[in-house]
């Protein structure tokens, strides 16, 4: 197919008429599809079944003897921290197992700093006159949203294809307003990039204005492959150590996507003095976590050799997914020049980027097609994209039958509103 751009007027006139009667014959099929959020699928869940039936036979002993049932432990189990600390890059004494939400704990972590600071504020950040973070986008709109919930500044920064755009990262943590960042270094949620080994140090490095900036490390996808490449990231807490920022990085990260997303296990890891603060913010909220779940998944997962495996299933699920959305990207808009997309090795996302303008309109026409997708502006702060042009594709929930059929949706209203827009500009510039 040839650049729209470079199409004469009939024949752009003709394209637009032909992929119209295309996503007209598409929405005869009445279809529902849906592919808005990153869900595990059923079969997905199904993988771990088995946790459903542990502790078992009365064994809710951990290895040190205490009762799985009982209160208490706030850090959780040591053999549950054992398990996890080399997928987070700690040593085990430095990481904090806690319920089923990583977000609930970056969401914690964002008001205990800004009602009490944390190690080496000079105040809580709720009292700075302006508190602001950096905020890589296209991101996680719910790292967006409790920034805007508690009123705290967003400063966007583009990704560059190995992380977020260094020089803009290091002018604005210049300012001692910036007290922090969000980070998802591997499989990044949108855009699937990996952080480099140059990021990683950079971020680790990087002169920060406010002696309390803290980098939120968000590694939810750091085992999630879509390849048999298992991709690493450079160790940020070691990093930081060595550039004398120890205290500089929470780590956050969860089996919400290994294991049960609503029933798994979410992980803070952290330098000792920000793990001790934590804890002591934490042990005014909760009297401990739930750890028989703790020792359900030490149970099931047993190490790390057994969450690589595990992975792999999951990955046999969801690859052929991923590659059915980029075979019908391919197929519609190869040469066109009305996206570009991502092929992501590892993830929930597959991150479009679509005519300039146009994001809104494709989401209007999948939804009057049958397609949900996720608003565009979604993965910007304030949900404004200033391109509108990002579209977040979740292919993991729907079956492949449906993924297939949504995506031949999805590519046709890409192409169309593209078509549309150079139609527009033409007949703008002919006036
Ligand atoms: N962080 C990122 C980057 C995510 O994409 C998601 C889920 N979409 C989460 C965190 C949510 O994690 P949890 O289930 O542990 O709260």
């Amino acid at each position: 197919m040839s650049l729209i751009a470079d199409l004469p007027t009939p024949a752009l006139a003709a394209l637009r008429i032909s992929v119209q009667a295309r996503l007209d014959a598409f929405r005869a099929e009445g279809l529902k599809l849906d592919m808005t959020r990153g869900k595990p699928a059923p079969d997905q869940l199904d993988l771990s079944n088995a946790l459903l039936a542990l502790p078992g036979n009365g064994d809710y002993f951990s290895a040190a003897g205490e009762d799985a049932r009982n209160y208490g432990n706030l850090q959780g189990l040591k053999e549950a921290r054992a398990l996890f600390a080399p997928i987070l890059g700690a040593p085990p004494e430095d990481v904090v197992v806690g319920d089923n939400s990583s977000l609930a704990l970056m969401h914690d972590c964002i008001v205990y700093a800004l009602l009490k600071g944390v190690p080496g504020s000079p105040r809580p950040w709720s009292k700075e006159a302006s508190p602001a973070f950096i905020c890589p986008a296209p991101g996680y709109d719910r790292h967006f949203a409790i920034l805007e919930e508690f009123g705290v500044r967003m400063l966007p920064v583009a990704m560059s294809g190995h992380g977020p755009d260094m020089d803009a990262v290091e002018a604005l943590a210049a300012d001692p307003s910036v007290k922090g960042m969000w980070c998802v270094p591997k499989y990044s949620n949108p855009t699937g990039e990996i952080y480099s080994p140059e990021t990683v140090a950079r971020l680790a490095a990087m002169e920060a204005g406010a002696p309390d900036f803290r980098l939120f490390w968000d590694d939810a996808y750091s085992v999630h492959h879509l390849t048999e490449l298992r991709h690493e990231v450079s160790n940020i807490l070691e990093a930081c150590e060595r550039a004398d920022h120890k205290d500089r990085t929470f780590v956050f990260a969860s089996t919400s996507k290994i294991t049960l997303a609503g029933a798994g296990l979410a992980f803070f890891a952290s330098s000792p003095a920000n793990v001790r603060w934590y804890l002591a913010c934490a042990s005014k909220r909760s009297i401990g976590p739930d750890k028989l779940n703790q020792l359900r998944h030490v149970r099931f997962l047993r190490d790390v050799a057994g969450v690589h495996r595990h992975m792999d299933a999951h990955r046999a699920l969801i690859a052929p997914k991923f590659a059915a959305v980029i075979k019908a990207l391919q197929r519609h808009l190869a040469g066109t020049g009305a996206a570009r997309w991502t092929a992501p090795e590892g993830g929930y996302f597959i991150s479009v980027e679509a005519a300039p303008g146009t994001a809104a309109r494709v989401v209007e026409l999948a939804k009057s097609a049958g397609v949900a997708l996720t608003p565009a502006g979604a993965t910007w702060p304030y949900g404004n994209d200033p391109n509108d042009s990002n579209l977040r594709l979740a292919p993991t929930f729907p079956s492949l039958a449906e993924v297939r059929d949504a995506s031949e949706g999805i590519a046709l209203c890409i192409l169309l509103a593209a078509i549309e827009a150079q139609s527009v500009q033409r007949a703008d510039s002919a006036a």
